[in-house]
């Protein structure tokens, strides 16, 4: 069986992927064994060097593969450009492994024995990844675990499955040796024929809450090892003092975004005190004027959701939301024909325990939220069962120190909208955000895809 991929903005083919049941899993299982049973021998250096080139012919396919992103998930194509760059930056992490492999060394720990440590490649591991981000999010996984001596069995999403492939093609054209990095297709059943296999040892995923709990838990079943990021609702806090065109014009990137599809998309905005009476009709003057159309298209700002689905389950909410009778600032504003389009929506006084301020829409809708005092916003944001990422925009230090000193989450932005670390720190959040412990890229990467080993050592003097 075959699964079409459509330009998300047209509903044009653009390419077929094979769809892989079992048998096809255990197949691809079992090519990234045997490549792992070469490759876990090959100096860390040379392993490196394959990673060098990789980052290289990446960065010379830089455009084909922005396009792709744009067309198979249907965001802009800077914002497609941007997502890829930060997939490079994941490799060029991965190239540093010589030393972030490096283990202790402690000699004479007793009379006449010396022990030092090292880490290991743990085998054949298995990635999971979302809609998203088709290029960065594989890339946070595949060439860290490659470089800590591993094989690999990627799973991408159905509805962005050639970017995977294009990643792939262009490993295979640095010499990656055969099956080192394998790609399946489908949906949750080929991750579970995944999960499941004997020949997995570790399960990387990142997708919605509920998948990311049901993977965890199947992973731990099978006793292996599995980091689980889940989805996210993100708050940006606006001090009195920031209300102004910066503050306006990052959050309106941080919300509509990839059309608000991204797990650190600031969908709620508190506004703290006098901020509530200046800023809302700024953001809704701001989203009105966003361009919508095909990502490809020079000019554009946002591109459609990810499909029907999304679009009627956001709809969703919005009509629920109205019906509660919560006030509309914008909303039903023109969209182009072809895909899933949604005009950016605003709300306004949001009910802070409504389903608009707690749940992940997952789309172009900007919830606000008025609070009384700066405490008040940190109470309403830590209520959530999400803790991926929060800001705060002030140019007041006392209010920046004791949010981020308070805020439960992973990742936390100081007037910065999309508080993404770079691939040296990690990447994740806490609560309902992530399921497992260690988080994606940094050195909890390098811990998730090694195993130490401790050697003690005496030998007569
Ligand atoms: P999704 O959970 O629907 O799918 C993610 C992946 O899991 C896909 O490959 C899918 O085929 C597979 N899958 C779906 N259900 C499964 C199940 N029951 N068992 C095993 N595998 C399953 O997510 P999506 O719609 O592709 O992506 C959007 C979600 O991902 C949002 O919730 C977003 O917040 C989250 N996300 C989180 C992060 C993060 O860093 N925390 C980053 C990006 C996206």
């Amino acid at each position: 069986m075959r699964l079409p991929v459509l330009d998300k903005a047209t509903r044009e083919p653009i390419g077929e992927v094979p769809l892989a049941g079992r048998d096809e899993v255990a197949l691809a299982v079992a090519s990234a064994r045997t490549a792992y049973a070469a490759w876990s021998h090959v100096p860390v250096v040379e392993r490196a060097r394959l990673l060098f080139r990789y980052a290289d012919a990446l960065e010379r396919r830089l455009d084909d593969l922005a396009l792709c992103v744009s067309r198979e998930n249907g965001k802009t194509l800077p914002d497609a450009r941007a997502e890829v760059r930060r997939g490079i930056e994941a490799v060029e992490f991965a190239c540093g492994m010589p030393s972030l492999s490096m283990g202790d060394a402690l000699p004479d720990v007793a009379r006449g024995i010396d022990s030092y440590s090292v880490r290991l490649p743990i085998g054949v591991c298995a990635g999971i990844t979302p809609f998203n981000f088709p290029a960065m999010i594989p890339l946070w996984m595949f060439p860290i675990a490659i470089a800590a001596g591993n094989a690999f069995v990627l799973k991408p999403s159905p509805h962005t499955p050639l970017t995977s492939e294009l990643l792939a093609d262009v490993a295979r054209t640095c010499g990656f040796p055969d099956g080192l990095l394998c790609v399946v297709h489908g949906g949750a059943e080929t991750s579970e024929a995944l999960i499941d296999d004997p020949g997995v040892v570790a399960v990387s995923f990142v997708g919605s809450s509920n998948a990311a709990r049901l993977v965890q838990e199947r992973a731990v079943r099978a006793h292996k090892r599995v980091q689980a990021l889940g989805g996210a609702k993100n708050y940006i806090v606006v001090m009195p003092d920031a209300v102004n065109k910066t503050t306006c014009d990052a959050v309106i990137a941080s919300a509509f975004g990839g059309a608000g599809q991204r797990c650190l998309a600031g969908s709620v905005v508190i506004t703290v005190g006098e901020a509530g009476d200046t800023f809302p009709p700024m953001l809704a003057d701001a989203a009105r004027a966003l361009r919508i159309g095909r990502g490809a298209e020079t000019g554009v700002e946002m591109g459609p959701v990810v499909g029907d689905e999304a679009l009627a389950r956001i709809r969703g909410y919005v009509e629920r939301a109205r019906e509660a009778g919560t006030p509309v600032l914008l909303s039903d504003g023109a969209v182009p024909a072809g895909g899933a389009f949604l005009a950016p929506i605003v709300f306004d006084r949001v009910d802070p325990q409504s389903e608009l301020a707690r749940e992940e829409l997952f789309g172009p809708v900007l919830a606000i939220v008025r609070a009384p005092s700066l405490n008040d916003a940190i109470a309403i944001a830590n209520a959530s069962r999400y803790g991926n990422a929060s800001s705060i925009f002030t140019r007041d230090g006392g209010s920046a120190r004791a949010f981020a000193a308070r805020i439960e989450v992973g990742m936390v932005g100081v007037n910065v909208g999309v508080a993404a670390p770079m691939s040296f720190f990690p990447f994740g959040g806490v609560k309902d955000s992530i399921f497992g412990d260690l988080r994606c890229h940094g050195k909890d990467a390098v811990a998730f895809y090694t195993q130490q080993r401790v050697v003690m050592s005496r030998w007569p003097s």
